[in-house]
Order: structure tokens, then C-alpha cells, then sequence
């Protein structure tokens, strides 16, 4: 492999350079600039911050059990001072490394406004050898912090940097109900009480989690739709089942009237998902494992997926998921976006939700949906001064610039397993 297009880490790309309004170091941009004075920000430092939390109970879904919680955040501060924040999902330390050794030395001294023309730089940069995983893992957290700082440094959100907001509150669904070691008829049990508690918090959608074995699976189901007949229900299985399996599961979803069917099948057998849905009414859902514009186009072109879920801070970030929404939205699919993490990814999520229009147009559209995690996660719920709220079940769009969300650092301080820092 020939690495002939390699730009000097640290020199900035060959482009047309944008009037320059750079502030003194230090001080935050207070007003927008107008069209004509959109500001060039070089980026300064870029900084990771791998975050951990313990769990005093473990819990699990149908591939394995979280004894603890992690997070990858990514921090971009540019020459004035201006300081973006993102998130990626899956494994830190991995993504720690790729970050701080192989994009950080690329994109500093680079423009931070520059969101799409440096995507696509770190996109050619690893292309060769990464066309997805965790490579754009890591490119995802980048974005999303790029998004951050672009909206704090025009002083507008980024539903509105998306293109503006349809809605400014947007009713959850609870996700739990994970699996607990314990007998399984105690598991229904709890997975049935841990269902009421949402439905007495005021959420009117929630998701459970299937695939431990086709017998609990049925009873699970049965048991939480008998105990709450009005509540919208998802069910997932993180592709655990085979094509008969999931027929199987997928005809007792649609007897006790669950709204979508999340993941039956693995992401590998892109195929099947056609197969599936000729024998089902159920809508699939999927794409939580799935990335880029290129990786949707072959799993939507399937025709056996009626729900498009990228996450945002995985499928290459609010740059990229754009993009999958336009895709989707050229075929008539909506995306609902897979979201897990802190409150970074839950504000990407809003915001990209709030933007979004919903394929086929109409006066009175159906209400979107966001997803709301609601396992034990300090990492989410301890961090912020400012977080998205959510109220009732609904959650209110973030206002403020950038994610509209903010960190707090010195609470930062104890959940941090290893932090890196690169200055141009
Ligand atoms: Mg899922």
C-alpha cells in the first residue's frame, strides 16, 4: 500500500481559504458572524477522555452482560478557545488509539468549520485499510465534536446547522428491560415490573430485549403485553436468531401488536431480511451495526427493512448519518437512530431527529421517536450541567449552540480510566 496522498499532518488541506476572523486565544465567539464572515477556526487540540463507570449489578441482552460502562469522548478545541465535545460507541481504548495516533495528528491546524471536507479526509486516510468499524467509530466521535464547536462558533444549534427543527419536543421510548442472571421465571417478573415503572414515569413506548431462548422469549412477550395493553412496545434481539427463528418470533410480535422488530437477523445476511419480511406484517428495523451512506445503500436496497437505524456516534457521525437519511428518505424509508451512550450522543440524536423529515409527507405526521437508555449509567446522568431534558417521557430539543449540552470536567475527573492530548 502506497501512502502517496498523504497531506503533512500538520500543514493545513490545499483550499480556498475564508476570510479570516480570528479571535484573540481565549476569548468565545458572542455573536454570529453573517454569511460573509464565517469564521476559519484551525483546530488547536484534540483530546480523548476514556470514562468508566461501575456497575453494582450486571446486565445483559442476547450476545453478552455489561459488568461496566464506557465511554469514548472526544475533545476539539480550536485557536480562540472554541471547544467542541463528541461521543463514539464501542470499545474506548481501541478508539482512544485510533484518534489520539492516527486522525488527531491529521486534522490539527486543519479548519474546524470544515466538517464534510475533513470527514472526507479522515475518510481517504483510512480507506485502504478501514472502510468501516472501528476506524469510523472513531471518525464518529470526531464529527460529532466538529458539529459541536461549528454550532458553538456560529451560535446556532445543530438541529439548525441540519437545516432547522420540525419539532421541538420528541416522545421517548424507554429502552431496558435487559436480562439479569436470576431465574427466568423471576426474570419476567422483574422485566414486567421494570415495564410498569416507564409507564408510570409517563413514557408511552418502550423496548425489550429477546433472543435469550425462543421459550422465554414467547412468555416474555406474552407477559409484558398482558400487563400493559396500551403501551407501544419494540422488541430487539441484536441479531440473535436464524430465518426460522425469527418467522417464529416475529408472528408472536405482531399477535401482541409490538410496533417493530428490532435486529432478528445478522447484519452478514443482508439477504434474508427480504426473505423475513415476505412472511411477516411487522415492520424490521435495523443498522445499528451497519455504517456510511455505502453500507446503508447495500442494507436498504434489500427491500426487507422498513426502519433505517444508524447511531450516530458510530455510523460516521452526524456528517454521515445526513447523508444515510437522505438515502433512506429516496427510497421512502425513516430513520429512527440507534442511540446508547452519554448525553452527547442523546443530544446528536435529537437534533438529528428534530431535522429530520418524515417520509411521506403529510399535515398531520406521525411523531417521531427517540431512544431513551435507561439502564444505570453515571456516566449519562453525572456528567452534565446541562443535559437533555426529559420530562414525562418527552424529551425537549436542545436550545443552546452546538449539542446544547455541557460537560462538566471536574465531575469528569473520577470516571477517567486514561486521557490523551495532541496541540498543534
Ligand atoms: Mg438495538
Amino acid at each position: 500500500m502506497e501512502n502517496h496522498e498523504w497531506y503533512p499532518a500538520t500543514s493545513p488541506l490545499p483550499m480556498a481559504t475564508p476570510s479570516r476572523r480570528v479571535l484573540p486565544r481565549g476569548e468565545t465567539q458572542t455573536k454570529s458572524p453573517s454569511i460573509n464572515e464565517s469564521p476559519r477556526m484551525n483546530i488547536r487540540c484534540i483530546r480523548t477522555h476514556h470514562l468508566r463507570d461501575h456497575l453494582d449489578v450486571p446486565f445483559g441482552f442476547s450476545q453478552w452482560y455489561y459488568n461496566t460502562r464506557n465511554t469514548l469522548w472526544v475533545e476539539i478545541i480550536a485557536e480562540d478557545g472554541t471547544t467542541g465535545w463528541g461521543e463514539s460507541y464501542g470499545p474506548s481504548e481501541v478508539y482512544q488509539a485510533a484518534i489520539n495516533s492516527f486522525y488527531a495528528p491529521r486534522l490539527l491546524g486543519q479548519n474546524a468549520m470544515a466538517t464534510d471536507v475533513l470527514w472526507h479526509l479522515m475518510w481517504r486516510s483510512s480507506l485502504d485499510f478501514a472502510r468501516g468499524g472501528v476506524m469510523m467509530g472513531a471518525m464518529s466521535g470526531i464529527d460529532m465534536a466538529l458539529w459541536d464547536l461549528r454550532g458553538k462558533a456560529l451560535g446556532q444549534s445543530v438541529s439548525e446547522l441540519m437545516g432547522g427543527r420540525y419539532v421541538d419536543q420528541i416522545p421517548c421510548y424507554a429502552t431496558g428491560m435487559y436480562f439479569k442472571d436470576m431465574p427466568e421465571s423471576d426474570l419476567i417478573a422483574s422485566i414486567v415490573d421494570e415495564a410498569r415503572s416507564y409507564q408510570q414515569q409517563g413514557f408511552q413506548a418502550l423496548k425489550i430485549k429477546v433472543g435469550k431462548n425462543l421459550p422465554f422469549d414467547i412468555r416474555q412477550i406474552e407477559s409484558i403485553r398482558d400487563a400493559l395493553p396500551n403501551m407501544q412496545m419494540m422488541a430487539d434481539s441484536n441479531h440473535a436468531f436464524d430465518l426460522p427463528e425469527a418467522i417464529q418470533i416475529g408472528r408472536v410480535l405482531e399477535e401482541n401488536d409490538f410496533s417493530w422488530f428490532e435486529e432478528p437477523l445478522s447484519p452478514e445476511f443482508e439477504g434474508q431480511f427480504r426473505q423475513l419480511q415476505d412472511k411477516l406484517d411487522i415492520p424490521i428495523a435495523t443498522g445499528e451495526c451497519e455504517q456510511t451512506r455505502y453500507g446503508f445503500q447495500r442494507l436498504l436496497s434489500t427491500g426487507g427493512v422498513q426502519i433505517a437505524q444508524p447511531d450516530l456516534a458510530y455510523c460516521g457521525g452526524p456528517s454521515e448519518a445526513l447523508k444515510i437519511r437522505n438515502l433512506a428518505s429516496s427510497m421512502g424509508i425513516n430513520v429512527v437512530p440507534h442511540c446508547w451512550g452519554t448525553m452527547l450522543n442523546l443530544a446528536a440524536a435529537t437534533h438529528f431527529i428534530a431535522s429530520g423529515y418524515r417520509e411521506p409527507g403529510r399535515k398531520e405526521v406521525a411523531s417521531p421517536l427517540l431512544e431513551f437508555d435507561r439502564t444505570p449509567n453515571a456516566l449519562r446522568d453525572e456528567l452534565f450541567d446541562i443535559p437533555v431534558v426529559v420530562q414525562n417521557g418527552i424529551a425537549q430539543v436542545p436550545t443552546g449552540p452546538g449539542l446544547g449540552v455541557v460537560v462538566n470536567q471536574e465531575k469528569m475527573k473520577s470516571f477517567t480510566v486514561q486521557q490523551t492530548e495532541l496541540k498543534a
